[in-house]
């Protein structure tokens, strides 16, 4: 039977974790230690997870890390005073602060506190329009994620049309936006979208951001259609899934990232890729 080819999202990451850990080690050689900050408020589980496969990947490319992990009741103004002497050191090159924050500290405050170029989440708003107007220094990771796993199984979006669902600030809207400056046409499908599957069946490259499982069906799909799976979903017996019905849509698509193993690894190497990009 028919199968598409499965990205490889362990293996593409591994080795933009490897070009970092060489650059790190050249770095160091000049006396130069790059080092990522990553502050956690609170005890989310998940956001646990995050922090410390974050430390994880910095151990693995050589690179410094430094966590701040605050307790629940942390005010805003304690949480800025951190943020402000972060920005200070010069011994710290990327910011992270880990989201969602407790709900008493206004995530806009702090992600607008963060030094422009320290925050290698992209979230600033200078950076955000960096984005939009082109020569970004640091590129939102998971849709930077997503872009580099489509270069480097040669497909390119120029001139194709791509469907990206979903239209979060760090995920679908700079998704369409880095499609855009390579020349794809772009279509944007969202909550209110009207005959979605319509719009889904007509893309020979879906991006799909959604957050819910088994989303995007094989009927859905053009046969012989790029699909990249952002999505991550805990079902009710513990195991990941991703946005799309992988059984069914692998026999239609001719490339397909699986969940887990796709795009989240790529998120977490391009971190790695913008917190080398601070001291350059
Ligand atoms: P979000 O909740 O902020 O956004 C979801 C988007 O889906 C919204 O824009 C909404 O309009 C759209 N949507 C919701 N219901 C819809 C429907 N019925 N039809 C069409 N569109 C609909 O989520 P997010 O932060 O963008 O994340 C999306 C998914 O990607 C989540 O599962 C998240 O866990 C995952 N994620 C994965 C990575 C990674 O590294 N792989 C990184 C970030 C997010």
């Amino acid at each position: 039977m028919k199968m598409a080819q499965i990205i490889d999202g362990k293996l593409i990451s591994k080795k933009v974790k490897e070009d970092v850990a060489k650059e790190v080690a050249s770095y160091k050689e000049k006396g130069i230690n790059p080092t990522l900050a990553v502050v956690i408020v609170g005890d989310n589980p998940a956001s646990r997870v995050y922090v410390n496969s974050k430390k994880k990947d910095c151990e693995e490319c050589g690179m410094g890390s430094l966590e701040y992990a605050m307790p629940e009741d942390t005010t805003e103004e304690e949480l800025l005073a951190l943020v402000n002497e972060l920005n200070n050191r010069d011994d710290v090159n990327g910011i992270l602060v880990q989201l969602p924050l407790p709900k008493h500290i206004n995530e806009d405050s702090i992600i607008n506190a963060i030094s422009p170029e320290k925050d290698v989440d992209a979230f600033h708003p200078q950076n955000v329009g960096r984005i939009m107007l082109g020569g970004a220094k640091f590129l939102p990771c998971t849709p930077a994620g997503v872009m580099e796993l489509l270069d480097a199984y040669g497909i390119d979006p120029q001139g194709k049309d791509c469907v990206v669902i979903g239209r979060s600030n760090i995920v679908g809207k700079p998704m369409a936006l880095l499609l855009l400056a390579r020349n794809a046409t772009v279509t944007v499908c969202h909550s209110k979208t009207q005959n979605l599957a319509e719009k889904v069946r007509n893309a020979d490259i879906v991006v799909a951001a959604v957050g819910r499982a088994n989303f995007v069906t094989a009927d859905m799909v053009k046969e012989g259609a790029v699909v990249i799976d952002v999505g991550i979903n805990r079902l009710e017996n513990g195991k990941l899934c991703g946005d799309v019905e992988f059984e069914g849509v692998s026999k239609k698509a001719s490339f397909i990232t699986p969940v887990p193993g796709g795009v989240g690894p790529m998120t977490r190497a391009v971190l790695m890729k913008n917190t080398l990009a601070t001291i350059k």
